[in-house]
């Protein structure tokens, strides 16, 4: 794919515009490290005309009180329009992320759906009429927009997260500005010139979306930013904590999607075809770059030999590759610094004792030494004190625990500062529910491995985050609540004497 020039791609005040400081950053295709395109880099002084230009189009007020049908309208016209480019933006999605082209085009799909789900009316919610005690008053909960909200996101799924924000931060009246990762901008400022499109008919002013692009300044621009009501941010623990330091000298609302550390427990009853085929799909679907990838597996002590084995046989025979082409199982991770990180853990790890059973370096097909290629890996003999078992790695690497007990492997699995999700593999029904009751995560399957609903809650606890995205809960995120109270008949209380 030829370098293409696109200068023009902050959308601003409703209008497509170049950095005010004429700054370009190159988008690189992790498949080969060539250059995909040169695209606009935002600085603080984009980032405030973005901020103030989402502040006038809310407190104008068209876009906040317009019927909910309208707003629903958008959404649901961006939704018709992603699938009538499913095929361009897949495309667009390898490119820059280097997964395959049917996870992209399965990236568009979620996306569709997450829009056409806050766009049905059964999604939103009119609030509560409350009984007062009294005749003579009506007292209501009512939700509205909470303002201007900057959406922030991160590079692995990059169309599905910022769907995830836009359609409910949308639908529920805000106005705002996103800003995506600098490593895949791509799909995101495709997927606002078909969203402004839809605005601009729907008659919505013109600062209702904006969009810059840029690294951790701009985004930090935004996070503090006195204008910005809420930041709804999706990335890195330590970037989320920043973000929430920065959100609180304005008191601004905070949402936080970060990462995880996630068990992944086999109990001896198990399917253990099934237990195998998954326990590969939650680790290394996108070479571990997702934040719920099942990259910690605790096994039951008597499936030991049997399991890992086939575990890393078939560890083994995944295909790397181009993600456009069809046999491709599986892709490059994002960029040579983030390779760098996951080896300096891997390193670490074998240092601390863990014992290698696949993977482990670099694969050595000539045709894949350009791109930042990294063997599907295998720890065996890990414990709950290694570094690898406790950070997050975000690589294909899956580290191996024993256990004897039930007690003891729910405590294993809860010995993280992280809790965004994991699953339990046992054909013993009570046992699967026992223990997913005990996990102190999100997320938690059982018999299955990365299935989720736009309908259903996502979100972690302890440190992977504060709040939830998807679900009715996804939409609460971008409203406040207030109360009405009023009195039919208004009468003197006479409290005071005089
Ligand atoms: P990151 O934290 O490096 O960056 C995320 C976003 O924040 C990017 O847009 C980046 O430019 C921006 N940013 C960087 N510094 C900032 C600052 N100081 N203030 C405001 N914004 C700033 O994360 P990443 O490497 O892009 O993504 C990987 C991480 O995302 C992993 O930890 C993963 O677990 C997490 N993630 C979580 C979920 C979830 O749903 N919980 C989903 C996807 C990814």
């Amino acid at each position: 794919m030829p370098l293409t020039s696109d200068p023009a791609c902050l959308l601003i005040d409703g209008g497509w515009t170049t950095a005010e400081d004429g700054r370009q950053r190159a988008i690189v295709n992790p498949f080969d490290a060539s250059a995909l395109a040169l695209v606009a880099e935002a600085s603080a002084v984009d980032a405030d005309r973005a901020v103030r230009a989402a502040r006038a189009a809310f407190d104008e007020g068209s876009w906040a009180h317009a019927p909910a049908a309208r707003r629903a309208g958008v959404l649901t016209a961006t939704a018709d329009a992603l699938q009538e480019h499913r095929e361009e933006l897949a495309l667009l999605e390898t490119l820059d992320t280097g997964k395959t082209l049917s996870e992209s085009r399965a990236d568009v799909d979620d996306a569709t759906a997450v829009l056409r789900y806050y766009a049905a009316p059964s999604a939103s919610d009119a609030g509560r009429t409350v009984e007062t005690g009294r005749p003579d008053a009506i007292s209501r909960v009512v939700y509205e927009p909470v303002g201007v909200c900057a959406l922030i996101t991160p590079w692995n799924y990059p169309l599905l997260q910022i769907c995830w924000k836009l359609a409910p931060a949308l639908v529920a009246g805000n106005t705002v500005v996103a800003k995506p990762s600098e490593l895949t901008p791509m799909t995101t400022i495709r997927l606002f010139r078909l969203l402004q499109e839809q605005l601009e008919q729907a008659g919505a002013p013109s600062g209702t979306a904006n969009l810059v692009l840029g690294g951790g300044a701009v985004g930090a621009a935004l996070a503090e930013h006195p204008e910005v009501d809420l930041v709804s941010f999706t990335g890195g623990l330590a970037t989320g904590r920043s973000v929430m330091r920065a959100a609180a000298d304005t008191v601004k609302k905070v949402a936080l999607e970060l990462g995880g550390k996630n068990p992944n427990i086999v109990f001896a009853d198990a399917d253990l075809d099934a237990a195998v085929d998954f326990a590969l799909t939650a680790a290394f679907l996108h070479s571990g770059q997702v934040c719920s990838a099942g990259s910690r597996l605790l096994l039951h002590r008597s499936l030991h030999a049997d399991f890992t084995a086939e575990l890393a046989r078939r560890a083994d025979l995944i295909r790397l590759g181009n993600g456009l082409e069809k046999g491709t199982e599986t892709g490059p991770l994002v960029s040579a610094e983030h390779r760098e990180k996951v080896e300096r853990l891997l390193a670490g790890a074998l240092a601390e004792g863990a014992v290698l059973r696949a993977g482990g370096g670099r694969p050595t097909e000539p045709e894949l030494q350009a791109g930042f290629f990294l063997r599907p890996t295998v720890l065996d003999s890990c414990h709950a004190g290694m570094t690898v078992v406790r950070e997050e790695v975000f690589g294909p690497v899956l580290t191996v625990e024993l256990f004897d007990e039930e007690d003891e492997v729910v405590a294993l699995a809860n010995d993280t500062p992280y809790g965004l999700a994991g699953a339990v593999w046992t054909q013993d029904a009570g046992r699967g529910e026992r223990v997913a009751a005990r996990l102190r995560l999100g997320t938690v399957w059982i018999n299955d491995y990365h299935p989720y609903v736009p309908q259903a809650e996502w979100g972690g606890f302890k440190q992977s985050g504060t709040g939830r995205e998807l679900g009715p809960s996804g939409l609460r995120e971008y409203q406040e609540t207030k109360h009405i109270w009023r009195t039919v008949i208004p009468a003197a209380q006479h409290w005071f004497a005089g």
